[in-house]
């Protein structure tokens, strides 16, 4: 029993919600899934994103990367994950192959690549993966099952998916198969999605959305402007189809509508050709009855739609001839910035239209009915919640223990290995790793470092130097009130009367460390704050 053992080990993506990514330990190797980015929390402070330290795995023990579908919190990490790994080979779709392709176009990246579907078998040294087609807000989502060699365990693992049974777009998740996989193990073991388990219904199905969208995009005489998450090309597609039977012209506004449309198109999901859609300039003095389909739903600081609707877009200001679409929900965390945005339309005379006010935006994840579904299909074991955050994992955790007596449902965090090698399956804890920081051209950069750039940005800085030949002191400040100018010549009589009177003769060090103390009280003394302080000693 013990030789057909494995364990899998979340380190990103549970207990937060981004950075997925989660390794299946077998005897010879480390298979990992997905590699996600975080986009970072406030107190980042500005930088791009976050990924886990996959200085946690041994780079001998990893040959396979295995992609569920081509969301950034799964995908967003590869050029690291390549440049760390550069022999390991990537199982993906078509799909997520184009966007991780035009992802990687510019940095010229090479990379190894298996295609596989729901019919492909991935076969290692101990267990054997089955994909599993499911539901979600992405064309060509995938779960895994896990199964040894032997068939002691089997694992359903689904970090992202919904049951959408009435699709227009794709055939619904694979419960029959999950089934046959599954009951010829001993034992088995789910691992699901938590993001939306607080909803207490079922997630509604995309086609549910086809009938207020069509009916928005058929009733309204005025311009449409649209925005939505770019990755669902179903609904895009869907959405652009609709308003060219309405007789109008699709505009694409940001890079991300048209990245998506594309691998889209390129792979065959969808059928619209976006090079037959226009740019916004071809549509900037005309009157012809268009819909503008948006990048930036959740109000990104330099998105198309934030430019639009602060009328900073050269090409297309909001009016009141027109009507704005958000197929879409508002992030949690993302509020403020959404909420600008709609203070700013309506500035303009501009109509609002959001998933408040009609059917045009279902969520990509499970709510609990979603979650029942599954168990009715086939009732594992054990259970694990995983992809959300602390709160939403317990509430998972709580809705299977409440609903489910046979069903052993275990809380685990990130760096918590699960190993499968008796009829208990064993939790250990890893040593935790923090994620890493990156910023610019994918560099990283250190915790100590962030922190410098948040008191650097909230309190200012001031520079001195003094050439000691010269006794020459010479003083200036960044991101302070313009008012400190008339402190300086103060300030500068302060430092050079006491190196005149103390430092002269001291070490250098002692020295530096007392001009810094001195400067940051004595603008403490003015401004209630102490700036950050550098200082050279020439
Ligand atoms: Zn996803």
């Amino acid at each position: 029993l013990k030789n057909s053992s494995f364990s899998i080990i979340p380190i990103g993506g549970v207990e937060e919600i981004g950075s997925n990514m989660t390794i299946v330990r077998t005897e010879n190797e480390d298979v990992v899934i997905d590699c996600g980015l975080l986009f970072p929390y406030e107190e980042c402070f500005d930088i791009n994103y976050l990924i886990p330290d996959f200085k946690f795995l041994d780079p001998k023990r990893v040959k396979s990367l295995i992609l569920t579908h081509g969301h950034e919190d799964h995908i967003g990490g590869i050029q690291h994950f390549i440049n760390f790994f550069p022999d390991a080979t990537i199982y993906l779709t078509p799909f997520c192959l184009n966007l991780i392709q035009k992802k990687l176009s510019e940095s010229k990246t090479n990379f190894k690549y298996v295609i596989y579907n729901s019919d492909s078998q991935l076969i290692f040294d101990t267990v054997n993966i089955f994909p599993i087609h499911v539901n979600h807000s992405i064309p060509e989502t995938h779960g895994l099952v896990i199964r040894d060699k032997e068939l002691n365990w089997g694992a359903l693992y689904i970090s992202d998916f919904k049951v959408d049974l009435h699709s227009s777009h794709e055939p619904p998740i694979e419960l029959e198969k999950i089934k046959l996989l599954l009951q010829v193990c001993k034992r088995t073991a789910y691992f699901l999605d938590s993001t939306n388990i607080v909803y207490d219904g079922k997630t509604s199905s995309e086609n549910e959305l086809n009938l207020d969208l069509t009916q928005l995009i058929n009733s309204s005489q005025k311009r449409i402007f649209l925005t939505l998450f770019a990755s669902n090309v179903h609904r895009a597609s869907y959405i652009a189809q609709a308003a060219l039977n309405a007789g109008r012209k699709i505009v694409l506004m940001g890079r991300s509508v048209r990245h998506y449309f594309e691998a889209g198109y390129n792979s065959k999901i969808i059928p619209l050709n976006p090079e037959n859609f226009l740019e916004p300039q071809a549509v900037k003095d005309s009157n012809e009855k268009i819909l503008v389909i948006l990048s930036g739903c959740q109000g990104d600081f330099l998105s198309a739609l934030r430019r639009f609707s602060f009328g900073e877009d050269s090409n297309l200001k909001p009016t009141p001839d027109d009507l704005i679409i958000f197929s879409s929900k508002v992030i949690p965390g993302n509020e403020k910035k959404i909420y600008r945005i709609y203070n700013k339309l309506s500035e303009f005379g501009a109509e609002i239209v959001s998933a408040n006010d009609a059917l045009i935006h279902s969520s990509g994840h499970p709510g609990k009915e979603d979650i029942k579904i599954l168990i009715a299909n086939f009732k594992p074991d054990f259970y694990f919640p995983i992809h959300g955050e602390s709160y939403l994992l317990k509430k998972h955790f709580e809705f299977i223990k409440s609903h489910y007596d046979n069903i052993d449902c275990r809380l685990i965090y990130n760096f918590h290995e699960i190993k499968f090698e008796s009829s208990i399956p064993k939790i250990i804890k890893q040593d935790k790793l923090d994620p890493v920081i990156i910023h610019g051209k994918s560099l990283e950069i250190e915790k100590s470092q962030i922190s410098q750039r948040r008191k650097m940005a909230t309190q200012g800085t001031v520079f001195i130097s003094f050439i000691k030949q010269k006794q020459l002191l010479k003083i200036s400040t960044i991101g302070l009130p313009l008012m400190v100018e008339n402190l300086l010549p103060k300030l500068e009589q302060k430092l050079l009367h006491q190196i005149n009177n103390d430092l002269q003769s001291r070490e250098d060090k002692y020295f530096i460390d007392q001009i810094k103390i001195s400067t940051r009280q004595f603008f403490n003394n003015y401004l209630g704050y102490k700036p950050v302080t550098e200082f050279h000693l020439l």
